[in-house]
């Protein structure tokens, strides 16, 4: 295995597999697979509220079916059975692989670790705005016709952990700027990026924070993921340079569009991938499928096995538009 690709899929486990995710997921296995990369399946379970009981659980049954094994990250474990030969009690999940904990639930210190390096450096700050605060600013933004943003008024106020609710990033002046294997160049001009939270009044991280800390200690070399994520990316760019990381390679993947360029939703039809599972649908065929979604090998091979797409996939191939 080459040492040095090594990419991440990272749900969110909020419910059913959603037929973006597992093309997300394949693209990410693919391309792991066609570079003797690891593949590693990161649970991001930092926001609590949206939490499904038994999502984990789903998703790596979902993955098992569709044939994408990662390499790195939990995994079903049978338990022992016991002396008379009964499994004792039901499937629990365990982790493989040196970087782990592999949830963000289980890595709330590491987060805290450097959130407190991002105050000590100056590039982070508490803030105690109330939420009634925040919502009135935001609105008398929007009646001005400007994006809705914090308005910074916690910047230099000193505020130590006791008094602040929240933590913030403080975005510096100038410009933002990325490659991405996708979509190309990136820039943007940070006037238009917020104070982001970093940490929440609950303790746990933002997913910004976490995102960085975790690519970053797991030591993934390209980040591919969808791209809703692409306007966040400028954010984790400034949080990387905050903590003197050096960047992953970004690849944000188009989204998949129902045929009236609408977001894919239930009312299009089947649109998570137990729904293809129930109609009969088989493996290779959901996910052949998937792989022609936003990209095509040369010519106009449309049957491939799974050989055939790990050995055909390449990244300049994926289209840059939904
Ligand atoms: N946790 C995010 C999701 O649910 C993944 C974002 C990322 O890959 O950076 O889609």
């Amino acid at each position: 295995m080459s040492t040095d690709i090594r990419v991440r899929f990272a749900p969110s486990p909020t419910g059913l597999v959603h037929i973006g995710s597992l093309r997300g997921a394949l693209f990410t296995w693919l391309f792991a697979r066609k570079h003797q990369g690891a593949a590693v399946l990161r649970i991001e379970d930092t926001d609590q509220s949206r939490l499904v009981a038994g999502a984990v659980e789903n998703l790596l049954d979902v993955f098992e079916w569709a044939g994408l094994d990662f390499d790195e990250g939990p995994r079903k474990s049978q338990p022992e059975a016991d002396s008379r030969g009964a499994a004792s009690g039901d499937l629990s999940i365990e982790e493989v692989g040196e970087y782990g904990p592999y949830a963000q639930s289980a890595r709330l210190e590491i987060y805290k670790k450097y959130a407190d390096q991002l105050l000590e450096s100056g590039h982070a700050y508490w803030c105690d705005c109330s939420p009634e605060r925040l919502d009135t600013v935001r609105k008398q933004m929007q009646a001005r016709k400007e994006a809705p943003m914090y308005d910074k008024k916690c910047r230099d106020r000193g505020l130590t952990e006791e008094q602040g609710k929240v933590l913030r990033l403080r975005i510096p002046e100038g410009v933002t700027h990325f490659d991405d294997m996708i979509k190309g160049r990136v820039e943007v001009d940070n006037a238009q990026i917020d104070d982001q939270v970093l940490l929440k009044s609950d303790g746990f991280p933002t997913y910004h924070l976490a995102v960085v800390v975790d690519d970053y200690l797991m030591k993934i070399s390209h980040v591919i993921r969808g791209d809703e994520w692409l306007i966040s990316t400028p954010k984790h760019v400034l949080l990387y340079q905050a903590l003197g990381w050096e960047l992953p390679v970004f690849a944000h993947l188009p989204l998949i569009l129902a045929p009236d360029k609408s977001k894919l939703s239930k009312r299009h039809g089947s649109v998570s991938v137990e729904e293809f599972q129930e109609e009969g649908y088989l493996p290779d065929a959901l996910i052949n499928f998937v792989a022609l979604l936003g990209w095509h090998p040369e010519g106009d091979l449309e049957i491939m096995s799974r050989e055939e797409l790990v050995e055909k996939f390449s990244m300049e191939r994926v289209q840059k538009s939904a």
